[in-house]
């Protein structure tokens, strides 16, 4: 197997890490700016050099580049060594925009593209219901057109980051008659509109990133929907596909093992550095092959899109992939804080991202890894699908499932 990008790539490297050098960290006046100022500017400055938003039209605010599987690969590598900023990691940018791209209205991408890439707006995804998480297609929100308005009422939850978005993209029945894939539509709301009450809901994490968000008599404009009347179950899937794929990432991975091993080299098991007990090393040697795994399917994922080939079962094992060595990670790390990882005060997030060596952030991580493998498609599920539509073996037998 040839792990090398070869040279044509390796030369885009170097255009990358010059560009790096002279743009960031900011120098001068500039590196006083306030941190979101500072990496709004060098933003900017990457999508007009094509490194940022590259899959976006130009028009939308994107930089437009073909698509290069092995150049966005160097930018990751290269942007993260360096530490500088991607772009905005939020659900707007990473589930709604795809969307939109993939099944907007031109006047919703002009509205909505450009703003959300440069973190000037936040959104939130109205999916789960009291009711309906796994088996969402059961969701029970209603939409009625009411003029040119539709009216909605129902209840959201868990619905991330809903005190601070400015919108909601949602779904709901429109279609009260029809089977449950084919009655819902998917749409967006001003979160500012009248009649929209956002609860947030506190995690054993200590913070409160999640909500519930109740919809009495809430009215959107009739075009404020994303794909045609009834089928925002399709446009859903497009969300969900992108939303999997942002969490089966193996770069989360391999920051989270670096974090650990210096963990385990810092701290001590019976007066010994943790890395030289035995039991720690052979966890840790068991979780890199994990993680080398993770990788090696990502570069098996990213070959096959070059060729324009289906990636198949690979895509599909990305976020239980992800999500179980978040899981082993924080779990041994645990286990090496001992006592102190119990009494430690919480970090703030969900501990999603790569864990530093504090007590707080690992105990953070440690919760967190447990959400998140819930978030987008509970772990359970995604083996089902693994099982189902990647190995082919027969159906869950779910009562519901037909209807
Ligand atoms: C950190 C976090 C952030 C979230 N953010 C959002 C958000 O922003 N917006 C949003 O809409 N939702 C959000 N969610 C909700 C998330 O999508 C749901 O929690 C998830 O889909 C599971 O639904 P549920 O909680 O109702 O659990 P249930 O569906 O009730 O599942 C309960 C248990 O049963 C198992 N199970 C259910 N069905 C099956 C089956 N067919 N086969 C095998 N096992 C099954 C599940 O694996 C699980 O263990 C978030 C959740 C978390 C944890």
């Amino acid at each position: 197997m040839d792990l090398s990008y070869g040279q044509e790539t390796e030369d885009y490297r170097k255009e990358v890490k010059t560009f790096l050098t002279a743009n960031w960290p900011l120098a001068g006046d500039e590196a006083k700016m306030p941190r979101e100022d500072g990496a709004r500017l060098f933003r900017e400055r990457a999508i007009s050099e094509g490194y940022l938003c590259r899959n976006i039209p130009k028009q939308y605010g994107g930089s437009e580049q073909s698509a290069d599987a092995l150049r966005g690969q160097v930018i990751r590598e290269e942007f993260g060594k360096a530490r500088a900023p991607m772009e905005p990691r939020g659900i707007g940018t990473m589930m709604l925009v795809p969307t939109l791209l993939d099944r907007g209205e031109e006047w919703q991408k002009e509205k909505f593209v450009g703003p959300t890439i440069r973190g000037e707006i936040n959104w939130c995804q109205g999916y789960s219901e009291p009711g309906s998480g796994s088996d969402l297609a059961s969701l029970m929100t209603k939409g009625e057109l009411d003029g040119d308005d539709w009216v909605i009422n129902g209840q959201k939850i868990w619905t991330s980051g809903a005190q601070r978005a400015d919108y909601m993209f949602c779904l709901v029945r429109t279609e009260p008659d029809e089977k449950k894939h084919a009655g819902i539509s998917y749409l967006l709301i001003d979160m500012k509109t009248k009649g929209i009450d956002v609860r947030p809901l506190r995690q054993m994490t200590g913070s409160s990133e999640f909500n519930e968000v109740f919809l009495n008599d809430v009215r959107t404009p009739k075009d404020w929907i994303v794909g045609k009347r009834g089928e925002g179950w399709l446009v859903s899937r497009t969300t969900l596909k992108h939303e999997r794929n942002s969490i089966g990432n193996a770069a989360q991975s391999l920051g989270l093992l670096s974090g650990l091993v210096s963990l385990a080299k810092s701290r001590k098991i019976d007066g010994q550095p943790a890395i030289e007990d035995p039991g720690v090393r052979r966890e840790l040697v068991r979780i890199e092959g994990y993680i080398r795994a993770h990788q090696y399917s990502g570069f098996l994922q990213t070959s096959k899109g070059l060729k324009d080939e289906n990636a198949g079962i690979i895509a599909m094992m990305n976020k239980l992939n992800s999500t179980n060595i978040g899981h082993k990670v924080a779990h041994l790390a645990m286990e090496i804080l001992g006592d102190d990882g119990l009494g430690a005060p919480l970090a703030a997030g969900l501990g999603t991202g790569t864990a530093g060596s504090s007590t707080a952030n690992w105990l953070s991580q440690y919760m967190g890894s447990l959400g998140i493998a819930i978030a987008g498609g509970t772990a359970n599920v995604q083996r089902n699908v693994i099982a189902e539509r990647g190995l082919g073996l027969p159906r869950d037998m779910a009562a519901n499932r037909s209807k």
